[in-house]
């Protein structure tokens, strides 16, 4: 074995970042919703990359780009998404994608390594018309029906109709054979600014955050502004808005360390300047990597709505609308990301759940998962400003080219 194997090539990596940009480019970021002609290009100039890392690839019914190799021995599974969100960065996503791609590159093409690392891009992971449809299908966890209700949030179109325009109605989907691959590994950039912040280099996740989502609701009396005297109000919106300033003072005393919550919409009924509203409500969303912390919160959520209540004027009713568990990423997969990081990164990594969510959720429900992050620049993500350095971006690749390495290695070494 060669005392250095070969690295990623981290002008070959801007070079392809810089070409994905070129497409659909909105100022210093790119716009690329799903199925729109900048993603379909996206997803064409992978199609054609592939073969460069000995992988054969295909589009397949849900939009999904898979490139699989032919040679022999265990195989990794790496990639990310190549839509955007609307007007946004150019690395969320393509970053994952291409580190995939030299990963594939230089690890397929050399013999000393047993087996291959196969590349995905995964449709609609920024939800433009779903929740993960792509990596969901992959997975085996998309039905036909689903599909057959989504609907674009951006155009008056269905999800059939989008498949049709861009010529992938009735092309089959995809799905994993079922061991095929030892694992999945992706990166992506951090969206947040612990990394730049902490001085690291690499971020190891350890968890993606799981999200919980409640529809509280408040019902009071509606009622003339003018002539109902403040004594004898039942205002709904005033109760909502105390609610709100009641969470943020209970909840840091029951939180976990790194717990957020956040009261996305609010509305009031009617919603009326001359109208004391009589309705109100709140969608409010908990994110956390740990189950018991959620319980314990939504416990204080039900008991201080259940206060209110019992005071008689504002009935509150506090409904869960969706729970998320978080997904644990693969210890081993954490491991290799650290020992490669101290190889070829000075060792500036460190372990961190994901607060966003990402495609590792959803194959780690079939197999090991793990993820990296590299830091953004003060933590700007889902805006055309993102960015990373170009340094932190070779120092990436050459981290993720390393741990695909070390997976190969030590699924090579245990098989037989
Ligand atoms: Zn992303």
């Amino acid at each position: 074995m060669s005392d250095t194997p070969p690295r990623a090539d981290g002008a070959r990596v801007l070079a392809d970042l810089h070409a994905l940009r070129a497409i659909g480019t909105y100022k210093t970021g790119v716009h690329k919703p799903t199925f729109s002609e900048a993603h379909m290009q996206s997803l064409q100039w992978l199609t054609a990359r592939l073969p460069e890392a000995q992988l054969a690839a295909t589009m397949d019914g849900i939009g999904n780009v898979l490139g699989t190799s032919a040679k022999q021995g265990p195989k990794l599974l790496a990639g990310s998404h190549l839509e955007s969100q609307n007007y946004a960065g150019w690395l969320d996503g393509p970053l994952g994608v291409v580190y995939a791609l030299e990963a594939a590159r230089v690890l397929n093409a050399d013999p000393a390594v047993k087996g291959a690392v196969e590349v995905a891009a995964w449709c609609d992971e920024e939800g433009h018309f779903g929740s993960f449809l792509g990596s969901r299908s992959f997975v085996g966890q998309l039905t036909e029906a689903e599909i057959d209700s989504s609907r674009d949030r951006n155009a008056d179109r269905t999800m059939r109709q989008a498949l049709e325009s861009v010529g992938l109605a009735g092309r089959a989907r995809i799905t994993t054979p079922r061991g095929r691959h030892i694992g999945y590994l992706e990166a992506h950039i951090e969206q947040g600014e612990s990394l730049e912040t902490g001085g690291q280099k690499i971020g190891i996740v350890t968890s993606i955050v799981g999200i919980w989502q409640y529809r509280i609701r408040f019902t009071g009396e509606q009622n003339h502004a003018g002539t109902t005297r403040m004594a004898i109000r039942k205002d709904a919106g005033l109760a909502l808005a105390r609610f709100c300033v009641a969470i943020d003072e209970t909840f840091p005393k029951f939180c976990g360390p790194r717990t957020v919550w956040t009261t996305g919409r609010i509305t009031l009924d009617p919603g009326a300047p001359s109208i004391i509203p009589g309705g109100a409500e709140m969608l409010f969303q908990i994110r956390d990597d740990n189950p018991a912390v959620i319980d314990r919160l939504e416990e204080k959520l039900r008991g201080m709505a259940a206060d209110v209540t019992t005071q008689g004027r504002i009935g509150v009713e506090v409904e869960r609308i969706r729970s998320g568990a978080p997904a644990l990423m693969n210890g081993a997969f954490q491991d290799a990301i650290e020992a490669a990081a101290k190889n070829v990164a000075g060792g500036k990594s460190v372990r961190m759940p994901s607060g966003a969510g990402h495609d590792a959720q959803v194959l780690a429900k079939i197999m090991p998962s793990a993820m990296l992050f590299v830091p953004s620049i003060g933590g700007i993500s889902h805006h055309w400003t993102e960015n990373t350095a170009d340094a932190d971006i070779v120092t990436g690749a050459e981290v993720f080219v390393e741990t695909c390495r070390r997976l190969l290695r030590q699924a090579g070494s245990g098989a037989n």
